[in-house]
């Protein structure tokens, strides 16, 4: 894991939130300019699925996270989270990450 002050960095995606608009997959491609070749960050939008007669949809956004912490060095705030309408994304120290995600349906990326 790599260290910032002595801290861990963690993504942290709001599986409930999250409504696959592919807003975090786009604002990675513009702040860093890379190759349609390559992805930052995918959203994987996936089928609804019904759970006690609920419907549920929950998709798969993942970053490649060595990228993600130069990213957060250079700035705490980066255009995927502070561009996601559901606010779905956090990203910061794993120790505030992982405590803002207790009790939430979350997936935590650390790097
Ligand atoms: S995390 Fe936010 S920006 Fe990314 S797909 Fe989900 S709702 Fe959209
Ligand atoms: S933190 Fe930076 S590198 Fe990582 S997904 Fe967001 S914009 Fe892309």
């Amino acid at each position: 894991m790599s260290r910032v002050n002595g801290e861990g960095i963690a993504l942290m995606h709001d599986l409930d939130d999250c409504n696959g608009c592919y807003g975090c997959e786009a604002a990675c491609r513009e702040t860093h300019r890379y190759p349609y070749d390559e992805d930052w960050m995918r959203v994987v939008r996936r089928k609804p699925f019904l759970v006690d007669g609920k419907l549920r949809q929950y998709h798969l956004v993942a970053p490649v996270l060595d990228k993600c912490r130069v990213c957060y060095d250079e700035d705490p705030n980066p255009l995927c989270v502070s561009g996601c309408p559901t606010r779905a994304l956090k990203i910061g120290p794993f120790v505030e990450i992982a405590k803002e995600a207790e009790g939430r349906h979350c997936a935590i990326f650390t790097a």
